[in-house]
């Protein structure tokens, strides 16, 4: 801790005013008190008393009038003096003090940028960057709630625009009624309830809410059994799905279903993304960590777009993506998921060519 932290500026602060106190007492005392003792010896002589017993009296007061009136004046001076120091230190010490309570004041208000200035005493520092540190990431959380806030009803006004322009025309009779239109409603009350049920599963994993249980989990059968399911949908023009993941690859620490939600979201996303060619489920070991990519030969996402697509509601495409029904909330939600089970999810893609989702969780 440096030498000047609060504890020693105070301690010395202290030692100094009494220092000065007692100097000013002690260098009175010592100049004033003979020179006064000198005038009544003056005095004493202008009198003529020629005996010690007859001054006695005399010099008694003499000496007693000398060390009031020293005793008087280094009081003054010194009070005065040490009084002042003190002020002067405290002053400094509360000054900081009194800057930072205004601060958390105007922040407390709603005035999220607000921050503290640098202090050179080391503790005050100390709780004037950790202020700022706080006042950073509540910024932050402010933002994304704002940003969340928009998003969100851009998103629920699309397809309540597309409803009640439907049901209006309907109810006008300006169109005939038809299986066809009414699929369509359905297709858009489909795309408010997944959003609802993406968003409600984005809310509880940015909160931490999503329960985690973590266990010893082998990948390989999951992987199997995944790739099955997927297979049995997939159409004759559909792209390939093949597994390359080693039965011998470690187990890892994770949650088994929260996993499986992982890939049904990367497996998902490259069968959605990719018209033709195949995706490739690979699995590999790297010191204490086990891999899993998803490989597609799909649309690709281009290089000005990669840093984006884990953040919620993002699409490259956003008119062709809502026209196929995606939210931009999968990926975010994946991230999370991984996250909250120590790992780790990167992207590498290419446009036109085809992308790599991998993510990392601890060997068990
Ligand atoms: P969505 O529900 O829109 O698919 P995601 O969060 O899962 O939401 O994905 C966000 C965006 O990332 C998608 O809209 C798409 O543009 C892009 N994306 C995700 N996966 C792939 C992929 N395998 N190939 C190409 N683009 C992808």
């Amino acid at each position: 801790m440096s030498k000047f932290n609060l504890r020693n500026r105070l301690f010395f602060s202290h030692i100094l005013v009494i220092i000065f106190g007692l100097g000013t007492f002690v260098a009175i005392v010592k100049y004033s008190s003979p020179r006064f003792f000198v005038l009544r010896l003056e005095q004493l002589e202008r009198r003529g008393f020629l005996t010690v017993r007859s001054a006695r009296t005399y010099l008694i007061n003499g000496f007693q009038s000398a060390l009031d009136s020293g005793t008087f004046w280094s009081c003054a001076v010194g009070i005065t003096a040490a009084g002042g120091l003190s002020y002067w230190f405290a002053q400094r010490i509360t000054k900081p003090l009194n800057i930072m309570q205004q601060i958390t004041q105007k922040f407390a208000s709603g005035n999220l940028k607000e921050r503290m200035p640098a202090s050179d005493i080391p503790e005050l520092n100390e709780l004037a960057m950790s202020f700022n540190r706080m006042a950073n990431s509540l910024e932050n959380v402010e933002q994304r709630r704002r940003e969340l806030m928009s998003d969100l009803t851009h998103e629920l006004r699309s397809p309540l625009t597309v409803m009640r322009g439907y049901l209006e025309e309907l109810a006008d009779n300006a169109i005939a009624p038809s299986p066809e239109l009414y699929l369509r409603l359905v297709r858009e009350t489909k795309r408010l309830e997944r959003l609802t049920n993406d968003l409600q599963e984005l809310s509880k994993a940015e909160a931490g809410y999503l329960p985690i249980h973590l266990q010893s989990v082998n990948l390989h059968p999951l992987l199997t059994s995944l790739v099955e399911r997927f297979d049995d949908q997939l159409m004759e023009e559909s792209p390939r799905l093949k597994l390359e993941y080693a039965a011998e690859l470690p187990a890892v620490h994770a949650d088994v279903d929260r996993i499986e939600q992982v890939l049904v979201n990367l497996i998902g996303n490259a069968l959605h993304y990719t018209e033709q060619g195949y995706i490739i489920i690979k699995g590999w070991r790297d010191r204490e960590r086990v891999w899993v990519a998803v490989e597609d030969t799909g649309v690709g996402i281009a290089d000005r777009d990669l840093p984006f697509v884990f953040e919620r509601f993002w699409r490259a495409d956003r008119s062709r993506s809502r026209y196929s029904g995606g939210t931009g909330i999968g990926l975010a939600i994946t991230r999370r998921l991984v996250e909250l089970q120590n790992g780790k999810i990167e992207v590498e893609s290419e446009l036109g060519k085809g992308s790599i989702f991998r993510f990392y969780l601890p060997i068990s």
